[in-house]
């Protein structure tokens, strides 16, 4: 198959993306912006956005991904579908082999590949999958009208959506394995005043049982107490692993965890190549970030390629 060269393609459409697409198109730029999914990233996942400026209502996370995806694209943002596979990055000229058999290569890269829920990784996780266990409350909550969920996790996503799954639940219960919620203070207070909500501290969810759906889930105590908790599923909210199995972790000088160091011009360790978003190794990951950073990216390929030509 044929390879296909373009000045910056920029690997993923989240909100990292699409922002950087936004700039590289209006500095008409000859970009291509690669998703493998739909465009939007992880803000599909989030049922309501109160903190990204300019939208003093808020705004579906699906909204705001509709909405960046069309000002991009006002501007003739060039993207394709596809799931790059492998990348070498060895040389100035650098190319990215799909799934699809094509080959891409470029002068800049900016990785915005993002990153993806985590699993607890304990039995029965797997099998019910789809059959009671979720890792998207915004997708799935619909099917628990009235019944009995639980939440596992103690961040931003497993608080807020705690709080969205009250829409249809008659019942969230919020297992955390410490005593205290690591989610924002305005978003824990909302679900301490929520009398639909629950919360089983200082444990954890050991086994999930059931048959040809989540019936109980196993729980283990801080202090050694075993228990058993009948629900009709389980949301696991326990944070995000990065969606690096593309990239040459070891020439990027990938953190434990496999996220990405940049300088703060988003300039990661190979000359050409940068990230943006929940891929890149912070502490932060807001939609607001992944945006500007998006946008440091564009400026900063344009800058390096300056310098090269
Ligand atoms: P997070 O902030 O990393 O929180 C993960 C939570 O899961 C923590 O409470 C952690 O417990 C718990 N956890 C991790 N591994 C676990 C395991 N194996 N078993 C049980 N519990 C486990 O993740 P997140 O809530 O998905 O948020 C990801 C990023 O997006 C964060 O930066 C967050 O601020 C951001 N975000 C922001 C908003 C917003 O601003 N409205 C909304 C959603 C997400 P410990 O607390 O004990 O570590």
């Amino acid at each position: 198959m044929s390879t296909t060269h373009h000045t910056l393609v920029i690997l993923g459409g989240g909100p990292a993306g699409l922002t950087a697409g936004l700039y590289a198109a209006r500095a008409r730029m000859d970009h291509l912006l690669i998703e493998k999914g739909a465009e939007g990233g992880q803000v599909l996942l989030t049922d309501w956005i109160d903190n990204y400026p300019g939208f003093p209502e808020g705004l579906t996370g699906f909204d705001l991904a509709e909405k960046m995806t069309a000002q991009a694209k006002r501007f003739d943002l060039n993207s394709m579908f596809g799931n790059v596979l492998s990348m070498d990055l060895s040389a100035p000229v650098k190319t990215l082999e799909l799934e699809s058999g094509e080959s891409i290569s470029c002068d800049t890269l900016i990785i915005s590949s993002g990153a993806s829920p985590r699993a607890l990784d304990v039995p029965g996780e797997k099998e019910l999958t789809g059959k009671g266990v979720s890792y998207c409350a915004t997708c799935d909550a619909p099917f628990y009208r009235n019944l009995h969920v639980a939440v596992v996790g103690g961040g931003n996503t497993a608080v807020q959506e705690a709080a969205h799954l009250t829409k249809f639940a008659h019942r969230v219960t919020l297992i955390h394995r410490r005593d205290q919620l690591r989610a924002t203070k305005v978003v824990q207070e909302k679900a301490f005043a929520n009398d639909k909500i629950d919360f089983i501290w200082d444990t954890t969810v050991t086994a999930i049982e059931g048959k040809d759906g989540v019936e109980s889930l196993d729980l283990l105590n801080r202090d050694g107490t075993v228990s058993s908790l009948a629900v009709d599923g389980i949301f696991v909210l326990i944070g995000v692993i990065a969606n690096n199995t593309m990239l040459p972790l070891r020439e990027l000088n990938a953190d434990q965890g496999g996220f990405i160091p940049t300088d703060c011009e988003m300039r990661t360790a190979v000359d050409g190549v940068f990230a943006a978003g929940d891929i890149r190794s912070k502490n932060v990951r807001q939609v607001i970030n992944a945006a500007g950073e998006g946008a440091t990216a564009v400026l900063s390929a344009e800058e390096y390629l300056h310098i090269i030509h």
